[in-house]
């Protein structure tokens, strides 16, 4: 069996008047992240770790930020459009593990409902997905909740699992 890892990395500034929306789940907020489509960092981050992991480039490269198809567009969408693209290249996905790093807010109630839009959007069992937040005990931009970061790996494997 062929193995490839790929990783994702975004950040989003926080922003006046928008949505605060993670792993496609909207999350109560003062303030949400600034962005061309919904500005989900986490899904972004997941979407770059597969286009890595199958050696189909960058998010940017998929969705640029200047087409107005992908203004306000919904990011788990955008995920199952790279799902496509992994799928087509005969891969399988074996599990992705991603951390959000944001002073505020508290994640944890939002886990359980982001572990599983990312899984059905992917296709695979929600076991294949994990998610963990960390504050940066107030450093740097996310500890001073100027924005949110999200990094991402994703396992992918094609052929014969038998070996
Ligand atoms: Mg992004």
């Amino acid at each position: 069996m062929t193995l490839r890892i790929g990783q994702g990395v975004d950040v989003h500034a926080f922003a006046d008047g928008r949505k605060l929306i993670l792993g496609g789940v909207p999350i109560p907020h003062p303030r949400g992240l600034a962005g061309h489509s919904d500005a989900d960092v986490l899904t972004h981050a997941v979407c770059d770790a597969f286009l890595g992991a199958a050696g189909l480039g960058d998010i940017g490269h998929f969705f640029p930020d200047t087409d107005d198809r992908y203004k306000d567009a919904n990011s788990l969408e955008l995920l199952a459009e790279v799902m496509r693209h992994v799928v087509r290249n005969g891969w399988k996905v074996i599990n992705v593990d991603a951390t959000v790093l944001a002073q505020a807010p508290k994640l944890a109630p939002h886990m359980p409902e982001m572990r599983t839009n990312l899984a059905r959007t992917i296709g695979v069992d929600a076991s294949c997905i994990n998610i963990k937040a960390s504050t940066t005990e107030h450093l740097g931009f996310a500890g001073r909740k100027e924005g949110i970061a999200a990094l991402a790996v994703v396992l992918l494997g094609s052929g014969s699992d038998d070996s």
